[in-house]
Formats: structure tokens, C-alpha cells, sequence
């Protein structure tokens, strides 16, 4: 965390997952492809998007909740198979780095 040194604040977003703020760069765009959950690591997907931790935690939460049926106006329930296969992916790479 760096703090508030520059005048423009990078744009923060809850997370669905445990609900904190946190900066938007920190978390994982997703949006709802048909009746998927989809990660959308570079933000160029168009719709709605919810932003979550990428971690397994997180996630969890969130589908307990049902935070991503919620936060993307999905008419039904979402598939987070996908998701979950990417998150997991993302925390085994964050691991291996130092
Ligand atoms: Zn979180």
C-alpha cells in the first residue's frame, strides 16, 4: 500500500467476495457470458462487470452469497466453473512469485 500520494486516487471496488474496498488493479473483473461467470482479467469485456479478490476465499463468499447472480442482474443462477478454474490457476502463479 502506498497511500494517498498522488492527486488522482486509483478507482476502488468491492469486492463481492468479502465485501472491502480495495483498488480496482487488486481485483478480477467479471462478467456473465450467457450463464457463466467469465473472468475478465483485462477489463475489455462489455456489460456489467463485479470485481473480486482472485483468491479462492473470496470467491467462495461470493458464490455462497450468490453476490454475482446479484451484482450482474443475471436472470438465474451463474456457472463459476470456469471462474474457479482461473482463480485457483491465478493463486498457484501469485504463489510461485516472490
Ligand atoms: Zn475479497
Amino acid at each position: 500500500m502506498s497511500g494517498r500520494t498522488h492527486a488522482r486516487a486509483c478507482p476502488e471496488r468491492t469486492c463481492v467476495g468479502c465485501r472491502e474496498r480495495a483498488a480496482k488493479t487488486g481485483l478480477l473483473r467479471i462478467v456473465a457470458v450467457g450463464d457463466e461467470c467469465a473472468p475478465d482479467p483485462r477489463g475489455t469485456l462489455p456489460g456489467r462487470g463485479a470485481y473480486l479478490h482472485p483468491v479462492l476465499g473470496c470467491l467462495d463468499q461470493a458464490v455462497r452469497r450468490r453476490a454475482f447472480t446479484r451484482a450482474l442482474r443475471a436472470p438465474g443462477a451463474l456457472d463459476t466453473k470456469a471462474l474457479r478454474r482461473y482463480v485457483e490457476q491465478a493463486t498457484v502463479a501469485d504463489e510461485a512469485t516472490p
